[in-house]
């Protein structure tokens, strides 16, 4: 599927390397980013710094290694992948993309979350054999064999942790009679968390090269992502760095393209009054979300409820969590209200966060896959997260999934399991946590 032949294709580094130039020769230093960035009067620090400062600051860190001002630094880290800057550029720079590379230097210089890849595919592989036999494991986990396909659909690592999600798209596709093949887990990474995580471009080349050759290997017209890193590191950050020929987009894009034919196929009213959760970041997501949820025979969309970032999670609204504290009170008030039976999710961080939220403040969450599901006529896949939820006790929950587990190939000590779960089930090693992970 590349069509560079090889001895042109350039390194990760020489790439990320030649983007940085691009971007330093094309920027002023107007500083008009940081004036609308959402996050900036909520960030500590930062509602009186200078605008032209704190740009200059990374510029100077990424160009000359000077050492990042407090504030630059503040800007980076709380970057939570809105995209308000890209429009706000007036010499055509994507400053979402410039501070999503930052990260990479910053890790290399002091990496606050450490073997961050090694931690998060044990915690998926843990967290999916509590809830899945081993066939639905293999499913969503093991490399499928090459044959030609009109459509990859690429679910990335961590949705892997909410795995009805996936289940329920496949149903979609199903229904649309779409000739498909999976593609995910860790062993599929785009590469994102070697290389803005860790720092290590030398394996983040590697592996989303890697990544983007084995989906060139099904000919696919279409690769289709589900989770949003993925969808902004390979079709935004990185995009170019290998000529590939099939499209990459969000799978809710491929839907609402063949939104009269899905919508002919719903037979089944969905008799509720929902709030439904949007993010800022991937407008056309949501966008997509509620014109198909709108066709929904018997729904009726109460409110929108758009939080910040790209999607709820480490990656997106947690990284400024000022501002999403702030944002989030009013979605937990709608949701309260007497009219609305249910919020509706959309990404799978969002839907494993949000129904904590639900359990805490007493309503439902549903995504809006359940929905288009059981518009279809069929009976979606249930969050097999929530059993789990339910039970509110770490050493109940080993107790529960022991048998699964085992099935599964795993066997850990159950005290040790029941320490590490709580962490396991709040992704704590994007936050530095899950030491026990490490390697020793
Ligand atoms: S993507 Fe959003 S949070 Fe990040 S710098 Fe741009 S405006 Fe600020
Ligand atoms: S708005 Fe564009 S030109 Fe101005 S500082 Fe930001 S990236 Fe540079």
């Amino acid at each position: 599927m590349t069509t560079l032949p090889p001895q042109t294709e350039i390194g990760f580094s020489d790439f990320v390397a030649q983007s940085w130039d691009d971007m330093l020769s094309a920027c002023t230093r107007c500083g008009k980013c940081v004036e609308v960035c959402p996050v900036v009067p909520f960030a500590p620090g930062m509602a009186l710094a200078d605008p032209v400062q704190v740009v200059t600051g990374v510029l100077d860190f990424m160009r000359d290694s000077v050492p990042l001002p407090e504030t630059s630094a503040t800007w980076i880290r709380q970057c939570n992948g809105c995209g308000d800057c890209i429009p706000a550029c007036p010499e055509g720079v994507n400053p979402r993309k410039m501070l999503m590379m930052s990260c990479s230097k910053v890790a290399e210089v002091h990496n606050p979350t450490p073997h961050v890849f090694r931690k998060m595919a044990r915690a998926i592989r843990i967290m999916v054999s509590m809830q899945l036999v081993p066939a639905d494991v293999a499913r969503l986990l093991r490399p499928p064999q090459a044959r030609d396909v009109d459509v990859v659909f690429y679910t990335g690592c961590n949705p892997i942790r909410t795995p009805h999600v996936l289940f329920n798209v496949m149903t979609v596709l199903d229904h649309l009679d779409i000739e498909y093949e999976v593609m995910g887990g860790p062993s599929a990474c785009c590469g994102i968390v070697y290389s803005k995580w860790e720092g290590d471009l030398k394996k983040g080349g590697r592996v989303a090269e890697q990544t983007l050759h084995r989906f060139g290997d099904f000919k696919p017209q279409k690769v289709l992502s589900w989770c949003p890193s993925c969808q902004i590191h390979l079709g935004e950050t990185i995009k170019g760095y290998r000529e590939v020929k099939f499209d990459f987009d969000h799978i809710t894009q491929f839907l609402l393209e063949r939104e009269d034919d899905l919508i002919a196929r719903f037979n089944t009213p969905v008799n509720k009054r929902v709030v439904v959760h949007t993010h800022h970041g991937l407008p056309e997501v949501g966008q997509a979300v509620l014109r198909l949820l709108r066709a929904i025979p018997g729904l009726t969309i109460v409110e929108e409820a758009e939080e910040p970032g790209y999607m709820c999670g480490a990656s997106g609204s947690d990284r400024s969590p000022e501002l999403k504290a702030h944002v989030r009170k009013d979605t937990i008030t709608l949701c309260k209200r007497d009219d609305v039976d249910a919020l509706v999710s959309l990404f799978h961080g969002c839907h494993l966060q949000l129904s904590k939220e639900g359990q805490t403040h007493g309503f439902q969450v549903v995504n809006f896959t359940e929905l288009l599901v059981a518009a279809l006529g069929e009976q979606p896949c249930p969050d097999t997260v929530e059993p789990f939820r339910q039970l509110n006790d770490w050493r109940a929950m080993v107790l529960e999934a022991g048998p699964m587990l085992k099935a599964n190939g795993i066997n850990m000590d159950p005290e040790e399991l029941a320490a590490v779960l709580p962490e396991v089930f709040t992704s704590a090693e994007f936050r530095g946590g899950l030491c026990s992970f490490a390697p020793q």
